[in-house]
């Protein structure tokens, strides 16, 4: 039997490592805070820790779900754990830089690891679920090897290159997060101070080419101003905006796009809503306004 250590219980970690172990995995949960852990307790095949040596040893392969590629530097290589990790192998899913990644992953592979990264596109219901659209950035033979153990996350993993590879198309697909979330506040916020019904935009926007679904499942949130109990929260879109920023401007395009939409991200952490959803964007372009007297 293989023993999976998850290290990181944020949002993704946790439901990760629910979804292993109610798939008949060995989990060794690992956190930094305790507090994380404790809505861990009590789920067969699960153990939790923040004794890092104690998850890393019994493991066959570790799994990162920490916040960016400084948190994995101090985790994994800026202490003593590296001698924990030859041997194993080390898969990072959560969202950091391509040159991060591979930066990483040619230090980890120094101390005799096996690295490979599967950034994911989804959030909590979707892991939970097995649903995540997964992309994998390894070689054909950690693919051909891992490809059954990743379908406990997503039915379809993706081999997309090397490591690097993968990381940037996550960025891809997460600079399309802010910059359609943004697109779609203002327009909504428009249509709403113009007295428009918010269904008729709906009834023509929906059947268009300008349509994306992600517009209907922010929707509610907006228009109640809800933005509690997060997938994905605000502080993470403007981390990966600055990491598409990054490797974008280091490949000669523009940015300036991105950047607006970073502006706006900003101004919402400023609000106050850094750990709320990221469809609080809405309360950046559209405050509330007070009746005028
Ligand atoms: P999160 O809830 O903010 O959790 C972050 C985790 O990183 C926590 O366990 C935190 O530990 C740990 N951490 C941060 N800095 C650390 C450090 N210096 N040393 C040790 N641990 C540290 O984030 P998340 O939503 O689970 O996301 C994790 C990663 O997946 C991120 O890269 C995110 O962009 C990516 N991702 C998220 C989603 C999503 O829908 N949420 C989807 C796809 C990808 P503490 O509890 O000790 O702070």
């Amino acid at each position: 039997m293989t023993v999976v250590a998850v290290l990181g219980m944020g949002l993704m970690g946790r439901a990760a490592a629910g979804r292993l172990a109610a798939a008949g995995q060995e989990v060794v949960a690992w956190n930094r805070s305790p507090e994380a852990l404790e809505p861990l307790q009590g789920i067969d095949r699960l153990s939790a820790t923040t004794d890092l040596a104690a998850a890393i040893a019994p493991a066959d392969r570790v799994v990162l779900w920490l916040a960016d590629g400084a948190a994995i530097r101090s985790v994994l290589l800026e202490g003593v754990i590296g001698a924990l990790l030859a041997d194993k192998t080390v898969v990072q899913m959560g969202t950091i830089a391509p040159e991060e990644s591979r930066a990483i992953g040619a230090e980890l592979t120094a101390l005799g690891c096996d690295y490979y990264e599967a950034p994911v596109l989804g959030s909590i219901p979707e892991l939970s679920a097995g649903k995540l659209l997964l992309m994998v950035g390894a070689t054909p033979q950690q693919f051909d090897r891992d490809r059954a153990w990743l379908q406990t996350f997503g039915p379809e993993p993706l081999l997309v290159g090397p490591v690097g590879s993968a990381a940037a198309l996550k960025l891809a697909m997460n600079q399309l997060i802010g910059s359609l979330t943004t697109a779609f506040a203002a327009s909504l916020a428009l249509v709403q101070r113009e007295g428009i019904a918010v269904e008729t935009f709906l009834q023509i926007l929906r059947p268009s080419a300008l349509y994306a679904p992600t517009f209907d499942k922010k929707l509610q949130r907006m228009l109640d101003r809800d933005f509690d109990r997060p997938n994905f929260p605000t502080k993470h879109l403007l981390k990966d905006l600055d990491l598409f920023t990054q490797a974008a401007g280091s490949q000669g395009i523009e940015t300036a796009p991105v950047q607006a939409v970073r502006a706006v991200v900003e101004r919402a952490i400023a609000l106050g809503l850094g750990n709320t959803d990221y469809s609080a964007l809405f309360e950046a372009i559209a405050p509330v306004t007070e009746p005028q007297p």
